[in-house]
């Protein structure tokens, strides 16, 4: 499978297992957000409301744009 998937990581994020920081990954796989761990096996089909808030917050700055 060598589908392009855009993933990135969450910053201030933290695995819930082994409890990293910033190695908590988001991406959509079939229109369903997941999220991964890079450091261990931790996978969540859902982002946490926590996780899923912090993602929004970050694309809200990238992603404001006023045309005029
Ligand atoms: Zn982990």
């Amino acid at each position: 499978m060598s589908k392009r998937q855009r993933k990135r990581f969450i910053a201030g994020a933290r695995c819930p297992k082994c409890k990293s920081l910033d190695t908590i990954m988001l991406y959509f796989e079939n229109n369903i957000e997941k999220i991964k761990c890079t450091e261990c096996d931790y996978a969540e089909s859902q982002a946490e409301p926590k996780v899923q808030d912090v993602a929004r917050k970050n694309e809200n700055v990238i992603g404001v744009f006023k045309p005029d």
